[in-house]
Order: C-alpha cells, then structure tokens, then sequence
C-alpha cells in the first residue's frame, strides 16, 4: 500500500492564502486607482446608471478637463451612443474632443474620424465627406477614404465614387474593380436614357476595361447596339453572355430572342432557352418561349410546350398561363371557376415572382445589381424566388 503523503493536506490552505492575498493586492490597486480618479468620474457613472445620459455627457467633459488619461473613456462613450442611435450625443462628445486645444494630434484626428462616422450616422453626409476629407494623410486615411467611397455611392455622385475607389487601390492596395465596373456602368445607364450613344459607349469600354466580361457592362453594351440599330452586334454580344454566364438568361431572355430572331437565329436561341429550362425553371425564360412558340407555331404548339414545362416542374406561373388558355375555351360555370382559380393563382405567382437579396433577404419585384435594401452590390441573384426554390 502507497504510504499517504500528508504535505499535500499543507498546500491547500495555502493555494487558498495566496488567491486570497492576491484578490486583496487587486482591491487595494483599484481602490489606489480609483482615488486618484476626478469626483466627477463617479458622478457621470451615477448620472449614466440613472439614464441622466445629458448630465453624464458633462460629468465626464468635466473628467477630461480635470483628468486628461480618461480620454479613452471619451471615446468609448461616444461611439456607445452611436450605436444606440443617440447621433445628437455622440456628436456633441466627439466634438467636444476635437474642439480641445491641448490634445495631441493623434487624438483630435481619431476624435475627427469619430465624429465623420456620427456624422454619417446622423445621415449628415456633407459634414462627414468634411470630416473624412480632412483625414487624407493621417492613420485613418484608409478607414476615411473608404467611408468617403460609401458616401459618394449614397449620393449616386459617381464622378466622386470612381476617384475615391481609384485612390484606395492605388494608395491602399485594395482592389476595387468590380466597383469600379459598376459605377461607369451608372454612369453609362444615365447616358443611355439621355441617348449619349457614344458617351455610354466610352463609359462601358471603361467598365469592361477594369472588369472584362463584366455581365452588367456587356448587358448594357447589348442594349446600346439594340438601340442603336446594331441588331447584328447586339445579338452578338447577348449571344456570349449567354455562353459565357448562363445564369443570366433569364435576366436577357426576351431581349436575346428578339435580336437572334431578326438575324435568322430564331432556332440557335430557342436551343439555347430549352437547354437551360432542362436544368432548372424560370418563368422568364418560359413566358418567353411560350410567346414565341404562340406566335411562330401557334396555339396548340404553345400549349404543347407548357404542358411539357408542367410535368417537369410545377410552377405557379406556368399553371398561371395553362389557366389562361383553358379559360379561352371554356363557358358558363366552369368558366366563373377557372376564372376564380386563376385570380388566386394569379395573386401568388405574383408574390413569387421577386428577387432576393442573398445578403440582407430584401425581396424586389425587379432586379437590382445594388440591393435598396443594404447596399451591397450583386447580391440578387438572377433567379426570381420560385425558380430557386
Ligand atoms: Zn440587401
């Protein structure tokens, strides 16, 4: 038998002395501590606790003036109110820091960019592009520069987006192609609906010089040749997306028919659309089938197509236009039913038929390459909600 080392018993009341001195030595610290802290520190904290948030905003401006160390505590503050919506005291708190004459460079430029961001918060753009323009060549230059690119996109000022995100990834090693590509491709819409052609022209071969094969810009291109005339070009350049990014069928469906047909490729592009309907349902990609095999084949060849389309997935919106066809024909009661039926399949079909925001799930009827809801860009699929589901 292992003889008992009873030694051990001596270590745990020890092990329990030190914890406990040690606990004394940590009280004592913090009692040291907080002696040397100003009263009205404590007063702040009080005023704070009782949700007197206006009185404790002075206690502490008052702990700063007397006690310099606490600026941290400042800053914290500050950016608690933001996040809690409070802009108007976060504002007033940074502001306050910035103001002070005696604070090092490096501060006033953190309290600056604070306050940028409150400013931004508060929806006060022009006063935060102030604030964040006046931090070019401090620490912040790069966090500054990309508010400023956030700014400039909210005011859909584009001239000012592209320099912003040229200088981040010149300056800052960010890339920021994609964004670029986007925001001539902005800049290139507006110029389609004033019918610039050739500005949009310039402003797409940028985009796509930043971003070749850039969907939107070759998207845009397409619609620029269609208007143009070019419908020889335009097919063309559908033709490749097509090819190249067969996701986005759905979105050029109609479009692309419609220049393949006027060249003679009415059938390449049916193939085209059938193929990717035997990989997955889209109501725009079928409508636009339908309408063409209605209008070359007529009827019974449409119909035929739906039927087909029904069996292999049952859509609202395919059921929605076999509806259609059968309440053409039909009379009296049956007629009154299908037409009750196809109102409520109607309605939901409807409801189905949206985008989704993959980031945020904000739903749109149309389609978005920045979501209204949370800003983000390509976040929409190119599906509508039922064919992903
Ligand atoms: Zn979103």
């Amino acid at each position: 038998m292992m003889e008992f080392e009873y030694w051990w018993l001596i270590t745990i009341p020890l092990i329990f002395g030190m914890g406990w001195l040690a606990a004394r030595l940590d009280l004592r610290q913090l009692l040291h501590e907080s002696r040397e802290l100003p009263r009205s520190y404590f007063k702040g904290l009080n005023f704070l606790v009782n949700e007197q948030s206006d009185q404790a905003i002075d206690a502490f401006i008052e702990v700063v003036r007397l006690d310099p160390e606490t600026i941290e505590l400042h800053f914290a503050l500050g950016n608690l109110f933001r996040k809690r919506g409070e802009t108007d005291r976060a504002i007033r708190m940074h502001l306050n820091l910035y103001q002070r004459s005696d604070l090092e460079p490096a501060q006033r430029e953190h309290a600056l960019y604070e306050l940028g961001q409150d400013y931004m918060k508060a929806g006060l753009l022009d006063r935060a592009e102030q604030s964040f323009s006046a931090l070019n060549d401090s620490r912040h230059a790069r966090d500054a520069q990309l508010a400023l690119l956030e700014i400039y996109q909210r005011e859909h000022d584009w001239n000012k987006a592209i320099a912003a995100a040229q200088q981040l990834q010149h300056t800052h090693g960010i890339n920021q192609a994609g964004l670029l590509a986007h925001f001539y491709c902005e800049q290139a819409q507006e110029a389609l609906q004033r019918q610039q052609w050739e500005n949009a022209e310039a402003l797409l071969t940028q985009a796509l010089s930043v971003c070749p094969h850039h969907v939107r810009a070759s998207m845009l291109q397409g619609e620029l040749k269609q208007q143009q005339g070019q419908t020889r070009a335009a097919a063309e350049i559908w033709s490749t997306l097509a090819h190249q990014h067969p996701e986005f069928l759905p979105l050029i469906a109609r479009r692309y028919y419609a220049a393949m047909q006027a060249q003679g490729r009415a059938a390449e592009a049916e193939t085209r659309l059938r193929a990717y309907l035997e990989k997955r349902p889209s109501h725009d990609i079928l409508l636009t089938l339908f309408d063409t095999a209605q209008e070359a084949h007529g009827a019974a060849a449409a119909l035929t197509l739906l039927q087909q389309e029904l069996r292999r997935a049952p859509t609202l919106q395919a059921f929605n236009r076999l509806l259609g066809m059968q309440l053409e024909n039909a009379t009296g009661d049956e007629r009154a039913m299908l037409e009750s039926i196809k109102h409520l399949i109607h309605r939901h079909a409807r409801q189905m038929e949206r985008y989704t925001c993959q980031a945020c799930g904000f739903k749109a009827r149309e389609f978005y390459w920045q979501c209204p809801g949370c800003a983000h860009w390509d976040s929409y699929a190119p599906q509508r909600q039922e064919e992903t589901e």
